[in-house]
């Protein structure tokens, strides 16, 4: 039956930067759909003490510093002693750094690549590995942005990753589709977390995004969870390198 698809009971998930904003809503959504979710936080673990106790069993909080790519070998590791293995990744972790072209350091350019996208492709190979090992397939959802269609301003480093994830997840579906691995993306819209605290302050740019938004409003952490459900679930197996928006209309506009 159709609903049974998304059902993720008996499934694993990693998902990184999952002690805030979009991760932790991607990460209460697949752990509501059934599935034991390794919660990767950086600084800050996660506080789930506002969820039911089935609820917050199913978050395993791991500490990693995601940029440096020294890190994905002992997050795998620790991640299979724990869950016994692991079937989904979302490579959500993510930052972002705001300067004029013209201005831009080298330690902005090499910070955000680092964790964006660096990190993000061995993260995958990683998974892959352990998918091709365990001999079940698996899936990976990259998070995108709308500046993996769009130039935006003062963020190079930024759109260069974004962009970057767009065509990796291309080309990772490409490789991996023939092993069972789907690889996909959700690009988030203007979504309201800490990443967009800047934007949303700043009432000249908050209108200016507010009048070019079709729905109207800035999409909410919880709006990811459907899609990210879908792209982890059986619902979606002959789905490959699509990144699908959830972006209120924007990308349409
Ligand atoms: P956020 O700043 O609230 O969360 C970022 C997460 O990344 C945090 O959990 C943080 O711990 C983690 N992280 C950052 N550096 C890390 C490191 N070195 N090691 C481990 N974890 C690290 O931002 P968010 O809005 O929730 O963004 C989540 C993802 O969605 C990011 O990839 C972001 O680029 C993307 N995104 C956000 C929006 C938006 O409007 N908020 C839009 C498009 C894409």
């Amino acid at each position: 039956m159709i609903l049974e698809q998304f059902n993720l009971s008996g499934k694993a998930a990693i998902v990184t930067g999952a002690n805030t904003g979009l991760g932790k809503a991607m990460a209460l959504g697949l752990a509501e759909a059934g599935a034991e979710v390794a919660a990767v936080y950086n600084s800050t673990p996660p506080d789930h003490s506002g969820l039911s106790q089935e609820l917050q069993a199913r978050h395993h909080p791991i500490q990693a510093d995601l940029s440096d790519v020294a890190s994905v070998d002992p997050l795998v590791d620790q991640v299979i002693d724990e869950l016994g293995g692991f079937d989904i990744l979302v490579n959500n972790a993510g930052i972002i750094r705001r300067e004029d072209a013209l201005d831009f350091s080298e330690s902005d350019w090499d910070d955000v690549m680092n964790v964006n996208l660096k990190t993000l492709f061995f993260l995958s190979q990683a998974a892959a590995r352990h998918f091709v090992a365990q001999g079940k397939g698996g899936k990976i959802i990259n998070i995108a942005s709308m500046l993996s269609y769009q130039g935006g301003i003062r963020v190079p480093s930024y759109t260069a990753s974004k962009s970057g994830v767009l065509g990796l997840t291309r080309l990772l579906a490409c490789e991996w589709a023939g092993k069972n691995i789907n690889v996909n993306g959700i690009a988030p819209g203007y979504m309201s977390t800490a990443n967009t605290k800047a934007l949303r302050e700043d009432p000249v740019r908050n209108q200016q995004i507010l009048d070019r938004i079709p729905a109207g409003h800035w999409g909410e952490p919880e709006s990811l969870q459907g899609a990210v459900v879908f792209l982890a679930s059986e619902a979606s197996s002959y789905l490959h390198g699509c990144t699908i928006p959830v972006d209120g209309g924007w990308l349409v506009r």
